[in-house]
């Protein structure tokens, strides 16, 4: 690469940061996962190492945290509060030793005392005393400068207001961190992804009346500027907090040496999800003062201590339950229960056991200790289980033979193609006979692919069955406003807005129609195909009368699997009743087949990114049925690339490479001779 292509990667790569860390740190809403802002943290430090005219004072190598918000007075902090830096593995640890030696100038033989406290992930705050009296509150802000809170930390009852003790010092600055309990955070957690963000939007309000409303607590942990203090170790100094009333961490310990380090690291870490708050590593921190001065500063971190983080994409914790779900097509899929543990800045109470084959094979118990995995935006899931902690009076979980929610008998199919039983065990009830199957039918037919209406999402779908207000899609068209008008979150706008959504969708295409029916192994591409063959919805309704399935058979792309179960489907009565009574609400457009000649003939088109107002089945059926094609990936094969909010970067290079004409919906649409 050029010298003036480093540069711009960099400079992209440096405004990414400064978006992220302005959601997380300011707006308490991370856009990315941790561990995608320390890949790319780590990206930018390697151009630098590489590069060494890169240089940017917005670096992650060179800042802390944010800038102050403009909600509270900016007030200078008499010594700087920093980050720490970060080890992963035990050779990190070793490197952060070795620094420690060669700069000290002492051989390997030298011990080295350090603290190991557990990093509790909150958000620091630091406490100017002055003759024991508490006069000021501040943020971290960007370490140099930070946000006048007083107000809102003077409502933590863990922060002692006054100290009388003799040897507490003239003047200090107690530093700490401010979090909130998981047990609290379970009210919370529809607002915040995890605790560290609760805590900081809380403790961040305007209104020290609203800080007020969530139990913060406080743990102190260091000291900034300090006048008069007597002490000569960190040790010491945890020690003295908590006799002059500051909470301490109770695992807080002194240990000699890396090997010493990496045991207490691994016993902390099992005992993590009993734990009621969040940690995310260990703090070390080299013991002895007279050393830590000496060690002094880089730029953002102190040389003397070192964050020694947990893995972002593992962890233990414990099965409290297990929890069976059942799917729109009666699939039962068992879900652990675990004791909420963070994995790489996310809080997990659920992993999926995929199926019964999956708890038998790795023998998977209620109470047992698991390591839980959780990587990229893969649901989580168990690992592995540690027999080794199983309770004595533990059971093998029996994997019911009754749906939970009707009763109907469970049922594994056999495959007849592939000779096999199916792993996945299902209720026999076929449909709306079982209320847990309705409700996710419901959501299937409001869902984007489907109706798509706006607004009506799963949430509204469930509180509108317990509200007793739909059992069956047809109820959606019959739905009383005026009713919901004055519902608990309802007004009168919102049920007007929900009125217009559901009215707008009457309108659709046979083929969406077919889909939103949720019949087992019809997905859109299925129904687009029998669609086709139908062209009309009397036709799809006569084929129970005509009892000609087997005509099915020459569709291309059909085969025995889908026509069995287009068959069951219109065996069940209440699903015949659903599709009569909304064949007299909805205005379903008989299928056209292709056109030859469109005005997209022979073009391909992939679309990226979120459009609006308009789905990806919708734009597909646009395309197909103007004589163009859909690709799944960018090629030379390619013609258009379609974006829209949040397109994929990969994608979007890619295309620029190939100079594939990229364009956004508006244009798109100007091809069809449509606006949005
Ligand atoms: P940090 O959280 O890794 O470490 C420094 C902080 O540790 C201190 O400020 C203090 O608050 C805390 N701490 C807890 N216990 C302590 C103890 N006993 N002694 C000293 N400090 C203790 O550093 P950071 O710079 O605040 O944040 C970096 C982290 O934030 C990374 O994990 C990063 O992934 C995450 N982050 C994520 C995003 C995102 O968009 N997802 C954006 C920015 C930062």
């Amino acid at each position: 690469m050029e010298k003036k292509e480093i540069k711009k990667l960099y400079e992209s790569q440096i405004n990414l940061i400064k978006k992220y860390n302005k959601d997380y740190y300011d707006r308490n809403n991370p856009k990315v996962s941790d561990q995608e802002y320390d890949k790319l943290k780590l990206k930018i430090i390697e151009l630098e190492k590489n590069y060494n005219f890169l240089s940017s004072k917005f670096s992650p190598s060179n800042t802390v945290g944010f800038k102050p918000s403009k909600n509270f007075k900016k007030v200078l902090h008499k010594n700087p509060m920093l980050s720490l830096s970060n080890a992963f593995t035990e050779e990190d640890l070793l490197n952060f030793e070795k620094k420690i030696l060669n700069f000290l100038s002492k051989k390997d033989n030298f011990l080295i005392y350090y603290t190991a406290e557990p990093k509790i992930d909150g958000i620091s705050a630091s406490l100017t005393y002055i003759n024991g009296r508490l006069t000021k509150g501040l943020s971290r802000g960007d370490g140099k400068e930070g946000e006048d809170i007083t107000a809102n930390l003077l409502t933590i009852e863990d922060i002692p207001k006054e100290i009388v003790s003799k040897d507490f010092p003239e003047e200090i600055d107690i530093r700490g961190e401010v979090f909130i309990q998981n047990s609290d955070f379970e009210n919370l957690k529809e607002k915040f992804a995890n605790p560290r963000n609760a805590a900081s939007g809380t403790l961040r309000q305007k209104n020290p009346q609203d800080t007020k409303k969530i139990p913060l607590k406080f743990i102190a942990y260091t000291f900034g500027f300090q006048k008069g203090l007597n002490v000569e170790n960190q040790f010491e100094f945890l020690k003295k907090l908590s006799e002059w009333g500051f909470k301490t961490n109770h695992m807080n310990r002194l240990i000699l040496g890396i090997k010493n380090l990496i045991k207490n690291y691994n016993d902390v870490e099992r005992q993590r999800t009993n734990l009621d708050f969040d940690i995310d590593g260990i703090v070390y921190k080299v013991n002895e003062f007279s050393l830590q001065k000496r060690l002094g500063y880089v730029a953002n971190a102190p040389r003397w201590a070192i964050a020694h983080k947990f893995s972002s994409n593992k962890a233990i914790s414990k099965i409290l339950d297990i929890d069976i779900q059942i799917g729109r097509t009666g699939a039962l899929t068992p879900v652990a229960k675990i004791k909420p543990i963070n994995i790489g800045g996310v809080l997990v109470s659920n992993a999926t056991l995929h199926n019964e084959d999956e708890i038998e094979r790795k023998d998977i118990r209620i109470g047992d200790t698991v390591t839980v995995e959780r990587a990229g935006d893969v649901i989580p899931h168990i690992l592995s289980v540690d027999k080794n902690k199983r309770p004595k009076e533990s059971t093998k979980f029996i994997f019911p033979n009754k749906c939970p929610s009707c009763g109907s008998k469970t049922i594994k199919e056999f495959n007849k193609i592939t000779k096999k039983t199916d792993a996945v065990r299902r209720c026999s009830s076929e449909g709306y006979f079982c209320n847990k199957i309705s409700i996710e039918k419901l959501k299937h037919f409001v869902s984007k692919e489907a109706l798509n209406i706006d607004g009506f999402g799963k949430k509204i779908v469930e509180s509108f069955w317990q509200l007793n207000l739909i059992k069956y899609p047809q109820d959606i068209f019959k739905l009383n406003f005026k009713k919901i008008e004055k519902l608990d979150g309802w007004g009168k706008l919102s049920s007007e807005n929900l009125k217009y959504s559901i009215d707008q969708k009457k309108n659709l295409s046979l083929e969406r129609f077919i889909y939103s029916l949720g019949i087992r192994h019809i997905g859109l591409e299925n129904a687009k195909l029998l669609s086709r063959h139908f062209i009309s919805l009397k036709n799809f309704q006569n084929l129970q009368k005509k009892n000609n399935y087997d005509d099915l058979l020459n569709i291309d792309g059909i085969g025995e699997t889908q026509i069995n179960s287009i068959k069951s489907f219109f065996e069940n009565e209440i699903n015949v009743k659903v599709l009569n009574e909304l064949s007299k609400t909805l205005i379903i457009k008989n299928a056209t087949n292709k056109k030859k000649n469109g005005l997209l003939k022979d073009k391909s088109f992939l679309v990226t990114g979120k459009l609006n107002g308009i789905s990806r089945a919708e734009v597909k059926s646009l395309i197909e049925e103007n004589s163009g094609i859909t690709v799944s990936s960018v090629s030379n094969k390619l013609n258009y690339l379609i974006t829209g909010e949040k397109p994929t970067k990969r994608k979007v290079e890619n295309a620029k490479h190939l100079k594939i004409k990229i364009i956004d919906q508006d244009e798109f649409l100007k091809m069809l001779n449509k606006t949005s």
